[in-house]
């Protein structure tokens, strides 16, 4: 008991110790399916408020002292689309270029890159490196949208969001951040998008654990913050920022906006 992270957390009673009270939550753990119990002392009940509060206060934070970041850099859904798969493992300046090039010969339309085969793909999008695997993703993905959703992504956006997610994460190659990177910002679906720096900045300040995985740092976010789009896009990108800006490996405290927020004893010692 206790280190479950229950996905439907049901109320299931409490234990009573002198005039300490323990809560008990029934549920199912996100990451392996296995049920169980998990119990919440009134001092993780604080805990957990105080991480949720910490939450809107970070963004808020972020918000007034870097200012909105205008994501995702694209102009039509379907670019957000490509982006999104070649940016995996790539920094975004090699993902523009891919996308220039694409543009320049007229060949970014989902029906026209799915008539293209996998090698002429792949010399098409070198630039965004690992390009034989990033070609064979995306060739999974242009089929899937052709065939699925003739392409059109206002069909796409008419799907419910949790059974789009799916069908994506069904798809070679999509995984989390990829299909939620998609969901969010180019079909406006309110789906978090964790990411690296979202791990990184949370467990710096203790928030999130390192080892937090993908599915349970998603539902922090939405069970914390309300299902809301903008808010959705505007944190996580102010997340990138910050973590290229001063979260870096070695961070840079002492310049950066979170400064006076708690730390993990690592970080302190830098
Ligand atoms: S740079 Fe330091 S203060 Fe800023 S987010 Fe990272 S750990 Fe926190």
């Amino acid at each position: 008991m206790g280190i479950l992270a229950p996905l439907k957390k049901r109320y299931h009673g409490y234990v009573s110790q002198g005039d300490k009270r323990t809560v008990v939550l029934r549920g199912r753990n996100r990451c392996n399916g296995a049920a169980g119990y998990v119990s919440l002392t009134g001092q993780a009940c604080r805990v957990k408020a105080a991480k949720a509060s910490l939450l809107k206060k970070i963004y808020n934070v972020l918000l007034c002292s870097l200012g909105p970041q205008h994501w995702w850099p694209a102009q039509t859904p379907f670019e957000v689309m490509v982006g999104a798969i070649l940016v995996q493992n790539t920094n975004w300046t090699n993902v523009e270029r891919v996308i220039s090039h694409l543009k320049a010969r007229r060949l970014l339309t989902a029906k026209k890159l799915n008539a293209l085969d996998v090698e002429r793909l792949a010399l098409l999008i070198r630039p965004a490196g690992y390009f034989n695997v990033k070609a064979q993703r995306l060739k999974h993905f242009l089929t899937f949208f052709c065939d699925h959703y003739d392409a059109d992504v206002r069909r796409m956006k008419l799907r419910d969001g949790a059974q789009l997610r799916q069908e994506l994460l069904g798809v070679h190659g999509i995984g989390p951040e990829t299909a939620d990177s998609i969901l969010l910002y180019a079909l406006d679906k309110p789906f978090f998008v964790i990411d690296n720096y979202t791990q990184r900045i949370f467990a710096r300040h203790k928030i999130l654990n390192h080892d937090t995985c993908y599915q349970d740092a998603q539902q922090f976010f939405h069970r914390h913050l309300s299902r809301d789009v903008k808010v959705y896009n505007e944190y996580h990108a102010l997340l990138v920022r910050l973590a290229k800006d001063f979260c870096r490996k070695k961070p840079l405290c002492v310049q950066c906006p979170l400064q006076s927020l708690p730390k993990t004893r690592c970080v302190n010692n830098n």
